[in-house]
């Protein structure tokens, strides 16, 4: 197969890129270069610089590739910076995917994989959240991708396009090889910044509210390795070989870790004590979110590798030793 990686310099895609090559298939990058980097896409691999709402841009890259399907990761994707400034959020994770859409439908591409987030949640009314809890984003960014979903919907009736939307819970850790890793500039990640802390970079942790209704008073999240999401995506290009149609389906390990369990696991992994203040609540961020990705194994066939805590932090820890590119 020959797919189109939309934000394959970025840090889920660059991981997704590695998985592609090494099953075998053909890549294209295409990115914008905004937060993704240059040095992230391996050698031989084509990387169109461009911008997903350049609409003759994309339609050149689709008249010179036949693709079999696209794996699209362009997204802004910080939920405090979505909450100041929407209309990026919106211009940018709708409007541009839009443009996406309608390019793939003129070049007759008619499957996607679409990176979404358990941020369309909003608040969680269970325990583990499943694909039929409500979705009810309480931030700009899980409203733009609960959006999509919903486009993706439509265009599944009127076009058939068939997609999947991956609800990522927190997408963690690292390459095994210790060549790409989670580089944000600036970093707003709890484990990338944790690890900084432990090395003296950046400006020092802090710890964004102790007051919430946790068992521990810090937000609870469920971690999952990048490289789990990198083989549910490809899966889910089988998957639509099989089935017409938009789905969706939660990704994450079922396990929630609080930022104060994060840090005592940090602690354990690199033998080193993690320096943090505790500081105010960050805005738009909900006490807990634990998927339930029972539909992910059971339909996708998914099984991920690396689901212990220990494990992501092993491998992230282990990118961060290493010099940077
Ligand atoms: N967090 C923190 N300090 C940081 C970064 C994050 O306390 O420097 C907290 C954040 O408030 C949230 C959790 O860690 O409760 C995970 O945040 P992250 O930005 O990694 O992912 P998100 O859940 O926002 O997608």
């Amino acid at each position: 197969m020959k797919i189109l990686i939309c934000g394959g310099a970025g840090y889920v895609g660059s991981h997704m890129v590695r998985y592609v090559l090494d099953n075998g298939h053909d890549v294209v990058v295409y990115d914008n270069l905004s937060t993704g980097h240059r040095g992230s896409v391996p050698q031989g691999v084509p990387l169109v610089h461009g911008d997903i709402g350049d609409a003759g841009k994309l339609a050149r890259v689709f008249a010179e590739h036949r693709f079999d399907a696209v794996m699209h990761f362009c997204a802004r994707s910080l939920v405090g910076e979505s909450v100041t400034d929407p209309y990026a959020y919106y211009e940018n994770n709708v409007g541009n995917t839009i443009s996406l859409l309608e390019a793939m439908r003129h070049a007759s591409v008619d499957r996607i994989v679409f990176s979404s987030t358990a941020a369309v949640f909003g608040h969680p009314v269970s325990d583990t959240i499943d694909e039929t809890h409500p979705t009810v984003p309480i931030n700009p960014y899980g409203q733009s991708k609960l959006m999509i979903e919903q486009v993706l919907a439509d265009a599944a009736k009127a076009y058939g396009l068939r997609s999947v939307a991956l609800r990522y819970f927190n997408a963690a850790g690292a390459s095994s090889c210790g060549s790409i890793g989670e580089a944000h500039d600036p970093e707003t990640h709890l484990i990338p910044n944790v690890l900084k802390a432990v090395l003296g970079q950046g400006k020092g942790l802090k710890v964004f509210g102790t007051d919430y209704d946790t068992r521990d008073g810090t937000c609870v999240r469920d971690y999952v390795h990048v490289s789990d999401l990198a083989s549910a995506h490809m899966l889910a290009i089988d998957y639509m070989a099989r089935n017409e149609g938009a789905f969706t389906f939660n990704l994450g390990n079922g396990e929630g870790f609080s930022v104060r369990e994060v840090i005592a696991a940090a602690e354990k992994v690199t033998g080193r004590p993690v320096p943090h203040e505790f500081a105010e609540r960050r805005a738009g961020d909900p006490a807990t979110l634990v998927a339930s990705s029972q539909q992910a194994r059971d339909e996708l066939g998914w099984q991920p590798a690396m689901a212990r805590m220990e494990d992501i932090l092993a491998s992230a820890w282990n990118w961060h030793l290493q010099p940077r590119f």
